[in-house]
């Protein structure tokens, strides 16, 4: 009989979590903090963009994160919003402290698809933390021409202010749009989606995460203006527990979205998606 969990290979279980020193805590808004890990055993394979590892707050439980950044020395970022008992656990970490994390798990955008292509990258809220790496690859050389439209509810909701201003200085068109603003904010208001019906050209390939239905309409909107469905690309969540397909607690469909995603093609999925919204 097969074995439910994959046996210890190397010594390394692998449902038991690496652990990592907390180095870094940014504060992105008043809910979302950006943790920086460095491993303190064996260094995780570094996780390509739009890969996910699953962070373990001690004595609390087990969450599924995306990789926001990575750097040489095996370091990685995580950009977490408190929302319930595990995620304010990982977020009221402090340097010094420490977390586990296995992985990294599941698809990446596919970033080499992308060479010499019109390039468009959409993000709500959350959504640009698995989509950061993937623009900070893209920035650097690669698509003929990169768009990133990002949305979020209000202005001090906007995440990563200084890496749009370094992926702009790079010659990437970043437009921001908020739901609602203040006074003082002179940007666009409206959704991510309305950005992306006005942009007016067909872009040769999509890339787009956020709320399920913001995804939705901006993966419509931007086949509306001409990116071929199967050129476009989202990023699903669903609960995770195992990460390694064995529980099929994220399945959907015929995929099992710790394997088979969290990145998928839209048009494998929208079907799926119009099913479970019936
Ligand atoms: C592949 C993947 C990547 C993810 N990446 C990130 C990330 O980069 N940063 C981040 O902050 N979160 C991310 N999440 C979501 C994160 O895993 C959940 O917020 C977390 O599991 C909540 O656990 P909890 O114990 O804190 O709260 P729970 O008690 O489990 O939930 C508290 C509340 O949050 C809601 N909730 C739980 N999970 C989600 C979810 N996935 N989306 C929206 N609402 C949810 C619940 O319905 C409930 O209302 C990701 C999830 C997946 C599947």
């Amino acid at each position: 009989m097969a074995a439910l969990v994959e046996p210890v290979v190397g010594g390394i279980d692998p449902l038991t979590p690496v652990p990592h020193r907390v180095v870094a805590v940014d504060r992105e808004t008043s809910d979302v903090v950006t943790l920086t890990l460095d491993p303190l055993s064996e260094v995780l394979v570094p996780a390509l963009p739009g890969q996910f590892v699953m962070v373990w707050a001690f004595g609390v439980g087990e969450i599924p994160v995306s990789v926001s950044g990575v750097d040489d020395a095996g370091r990685f970022a995580l950009t977490v919003r408190a929302v319930g008992p595990v995620s304010n656990a990982v977020v009221a970490a402090r340097p010094g402290d420490t977390l586990g994390a296995r992985g990294p798990y599941g698809t990446a955008w596919p970033i080499a698809d992308a060479k010499d292509r019109d390039v468009l990258v959409v993000a709500g809220g959350l959504g640009l933390a698995p989509l950061r790496t993937a623009i900070d690859e893209l920035g650097g050389g690669g698509p003929r021409r990169l768009t990133v439209v990002v949305g979020a509810r209000e202005p001090d909701q906007v995440l990563f202010t200084a890496d749009q201003r370094r992926w702009r200085d790079l010659g990437v068109d970043v437009q921001i749009t908020v739901d609602a603003a203040s006074w003082r904010w002179d940007g666009a208001v409206g959704t991510a989606t309305d950005v992306v019906a006005r942009l007016g050209a067909a872009h040769d390939i999509a890339f787009v995460c956020g709320p399920e239905l913001m995804m939705t309409s901006a993966a419509r909107a931007a086949i509306a203006q001409g990116t071929d469905p199967a050129n476009v690309w989202v990023s699903l969540e669903r609960n995770m527990h195992c990460g390694i397909a064995h529980c099929g607690r994220c399945q959907l469909g015929a995929l099992l979205l710790c394997r088979d995603g969290a990145v998928v093609r839209w048009d494998r999925v929208v079907e799926l998606l119009r099913e479970r919204g019936r």
